[in-house]
């Protein structure tokens, strides 16, 4: 990993280059991003606030993306890694576009990929090496002073119920839990036999909170200096979530064994006496993420965890860029309905963002 010093030059350097782009341009911007995950939200929200968009789409992709009249430009490709091609970076160039990453993009490259593209990222595209690398995402989380879950060191430390991780952002797939030795091995067995993983050291033991999961959908604007919370929504996963369809004998008799594959979102709203909370934690999490990994928290973020039966939080994740349930909310939620009066969805509060930025000549501020 660069060195933290070395960071701030490089981010430095783009942020100037940043500066004369935009004047070049005069200030024109296309918003940009992988036809995937939540990109019909974020190009929807980048025309709702008057910009160009393009999606840089697979081939296998194009049928459902063609749909979408929101869409001005589409760069085919065959797979999502050609978005670092010259030829898709020289395109990306000349549209001036910003770059919204999200979770396919994690989940496609590796963190060093991400860094070099040339496109303009929005936010902080150091950041996302703290998201994919289980050490430093812990290390951020426990500079934030977020409650996080024990995590087990070795299989022969297990304890009490555990989840079971693969590395980076899976959306849940292949998690397993485990309460003894014996079935972390099981568990990773086959994990093998389906090749997920290569051996035992891919695996990543946590301890298993009790209670609800709940998504945490915050914005931190680097301009404004204010936290916003967006949404929040709870994950839709199979088949741990349909598990109590069946009854305990049958269960039993079946030798169910559950996933944590995430198909959908469902919305929540949080009793208001947890909110003040849920404010602390996100303002936490920012005033961290400068300390460690600058220029900081900028745009949208997630944090991930439990609620338990004394309504204690305990966060067992954070995602340091939009997350897909944020989809939920394309005509705005619950919370950011108390903030603003357009229908404001994460993807329109990013497009806003880059107007505001553009307008007072500050772009260097929230791009990398
Ligand atoms: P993404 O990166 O796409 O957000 P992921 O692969 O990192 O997804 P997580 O969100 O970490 O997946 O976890 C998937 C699911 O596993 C959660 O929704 C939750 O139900 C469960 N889970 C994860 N960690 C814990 C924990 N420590 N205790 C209880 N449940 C957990």
């Amino acid at each position: 990993m660069p060195a933290i010093n070395a960071i701030e030059k490089d981010f430095n350097l783009l942020a100037n280059n940043q500066k004369l782009l935009a004047r070049k341009a005069g200030g024109k911007f296309t918003i940009a991003t992988l036809g995937s995950h939540c990109s019909l939200q974020l190009l929807k929200g980048a025309k709702d606030e008057g910009f160009r968009t393009l999606l840089v789409c697979e081939k296998r992709r194009l049928g459902l993306y063609r749909r979408f009249r929101f869409i001005d430009e589409i760069i085919e490709v065959d797979n999502f890694k050609e978005v670092l091609s010259d030829k898709c970076q020289k395109r990306l160039k000349q549209a001036n576009s910003v770059m919204i990453p999200h979770g396919t993009l994690i989940s496609q490259m590796r963190s060093d990929e991400i860094e070099k593209i040339d496109t303009p990222i929005f936010g902080n595209k150091w950041i996302l090496r703290w998201e994919a690398d289980r050490k430093l995402k812990e290390k951020l989380m426990k500079e934030a002073g977020l409650r996080i879950p024990r995590t087990v060191k070795s299989k022969d430390d297990i304890s009490g119920l555990c989840i079971v991780k693969l590395h980076g952002a899976a959306g849940g797939r292949g998690y397993y839990l485990a309460w003894s030795r014996e079935s972390f091995e099981e568990g990773a067995r086959r994990l093998i036999d389906q090749k997920m993983i290569r051996g035992e050291d891919d695996l990543y033991i946590q301890e298993f909170v009790r209670g609800v999961p709940v998504y945490l959908q915050y914005f931190y604007s680097p301009i404004s200096a204010e936290i916003e919370l967006l949404g929040i929504d709870r994950r839709y996963e199979s088949d741990i979530d349909g598990i109590g369809r069946i009854p305990a004998k049958q269960q039993l008799g079946a030798g169910v064994e559950p996933s944590y594959n995430v198909i959908g979102n469902i919305p929540l709203v949080l009793r208001e006496s947890l909110l003040d909370e849920v404010y602390k934690m996100g303002e936490n999490f920012v005033r961290a993420a400068e300390r460690l990994v600058p220029p900081g928290m900028t745009g949208p973020f997630c944090l991930e965890g439990v609620y338990d039966s004394e309504g204690r939080f305990t966060t067992f994740e954070f995602s340091a860029r939009i997350v897909a349930g944020t989809n939920l909310y394309l005509d705005g939620s619950p919370y950011s309905g108390l903030l603003y009066v357009d229908p404001m969805s994460m993807g329109r509060r990013i497009a806003r963002e880059v107007k505001i930025a553009n307008k007072n000549g500050k772009m260097s501020k929230i791009l990398t």
